[in-house]
């Protein structure tokens, strides 16, 4: 929450704008909004089976994951996608394409589907401790509930393609 307004310096107030409290700048009329927070992700796919890793830090440590974080600012998605993927694994993928869009109630977290551009192990980066593929019958513990319908609908289309 901002105290001053960048416009002018002055304190903000938190006034009332379209049924929400705002910081609003009594001088100049500036009002606060706040951003919401945007993760990437991706489900990597290889031979019917999807890369998890394991967590060493917190949120969610010692519990798995899919390679992915934060969206910086002014960065297209997809491309901190692969970003997160390359830091956290040290694969390089390709063929993203979007499979699902959740909120948690803090987070956006826009969920693709990839493949790895060259067959090579996952090498977890400094977030992780270990990466794994893993098949829907073997799924590990969890870090994050969001992961939950993006993989349903993972399985859904492989059982509708004939599972790859
Ligand atoms: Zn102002």
């Amino acid at each position: 929450m901002i105290q001053f307004c960048p416009q002018c310096a002055t304190r903000v107030q938190q006034r009332l704008f379209e049924g929400k409290l705002r910081p609003t700048c009594p001088a100049c009329g500036y009002i606060a909004f706040a951003d919401p927070k945007v993760a990437a992700t991706v489900l990597l796919e290889r031979a019917g089976k999807l890369l998890f890793i394991r967590r060493a830090i917190d949120p969610g440590r010692g519990r798995w994951c899919f390679p992915g974080g934060y969206v910086d600012f002014g960065e297209d998605p997809l491309l901190a996608a692969e970003r997160e993927c390359r830091e956290e694994t040290g694969l390089e993928v390709v063929d993203l394409e979007l499979l699902d869009v959740t909120f948690d109630g803090r987070v956006i977290v826009i969920t693709y589907l990839g493949h790895v551009a060259v067959e090579a192990e996952a090498q977890p980066g400094d977030d992780a401790d270990f990466a794994a593929w893993l098949g829907p019958q073997e799924l590990p513990p969890l870090a994050f509930r969001t992961m939950l319908r993006p993989i349903e609908l993972w399985q859904k289309r492989a059982q509708s393609t004939g599972g790859e």
